[in-house]
């Protein structure tokens, strides 16, 4: 474990996006009593050293959700919260060579010189954290701020969301960005419908008196420190509803992961205005109970 220079900025006052050499963003967030980690990377490099460094407070972990980008630094902290209806779906840990090779892929598509090696820098965890739960509705009192978390199932059965009340900020992990993944058929362990993942989605995009901007955890469709466009979630949402009614736009995508194991050369996307893509499974388009 040889570097901590993953670049990061404090966009706003004791608020920082922390930028995973462009694998995911991080964000830690400093109260007056605690501060708070919100995801953990792929796991290249010394997050927990990086975090210490920002931080002399004591912190609570805190994963939207439990792909290995978000959660592949855990291994390096005692506990970590995270929503239990993600919880067995995807290895925890997460396999190194995936890890790795998640890494290299962005690196080639970046076409970068990052600060890291490879094999020293993404290695074995040296323990697994305890798991403790992470519920709708869930605040962190950080001292005069709060972090919420709210449910969004769609990209994971289990993916949170959370409004920043000091910055007036809705952090959306993964549930909300340009090239918004919902590919699980019925059948799948996670198989959440593009029904219901827009009526969640639908859900948070109702609570924004409480946020007036959203960041996503990657930054690779906004600025590092800089909003997501403000047409994505009703975009997302109206395109759910679209694939329901049968009446979207529907193209066949370059699938920006296809030299991962196991993925495909393309996606099926639907869109409205040709920016932002709702990636589906044609097969998991609708709930199994419509009442849901
Ligand atoms: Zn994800």
């Amino acid at each position: 474990m040889r570097t901590k220079k993953m670049p990061w900025f404090e966009f706003a006052p004791n608020t920082y996006e922390i930028d995973e050499f462009d694998c995911v963003s991080v964000f830690l967030f400093v109260g007056t009593e605690r501060a708070l980690l919100l995801d953990t990377g792929t796991g290249v490099g010394d997050i927990r050293g990086l975090v210490e460094d920002l931080t002399d407070k004591p912190y609570d972990v805190v994963l939207t959700h439990a792909h290995m980008d978000h959660v592949g630094g855990a291994g390096w902290f005692d506990e970590v919260y995270m929503n239990q209806k993600d919880c067995g779906l995807y290895p925890f840990p997460p396999a190194l060579e995936q890890r790795r090779s998640y890494a290299q892929m962005i690196s080639r598509r970046e076409h970068k010189y990052y600060a890291y090696h490879v094999e020293e820098d993404i290695c074995e965890w040296p323990k697994t954290p305890v798991i403790k739960p992470l519920t709708d509705g869930q605040v962190f009192d950080l001292g005069g701020r709060t972090l919420t978390f709210y449910e969004c199932a769609g990209h994971t059965p289990g993916e949170m969301v959370a409004i920043d009340d000091q910055n007036r900020i809705l952090f959306c992990g993964d549930a909300c960005n340009n090239h918004l993944i919902f590919r699980t058929a019925p059948g799948d362990a996670n198989f959440v419908s593009t029904e219901e993942a827009g009526k969640n989605l639908e859900r948070i995009w109702n609570m924004r008196d409480r946020y007036d901007v959203m960041m996503n955890s990657h930054h690779d469709y906004r600025a590092v420190g800089g909003p997501l466009s403000p047409t994505v979630m009703p975009n997302a949402i109206q395109c759910c509803k679209d694939l329901v009614a049968g009446t979207a736009n529907i193209m066949e995508l370059e699938n920006p992961m296809k030299k991962m194991p196991g993925q495909e050369p393309t996606m099926t996307a639907a869109s409205l205005d040709g920016i932002s893509w709702v990636l589906f499974n044609p097969d998991g388009i609708r709930s199994l109970n419509p009442e849901k």
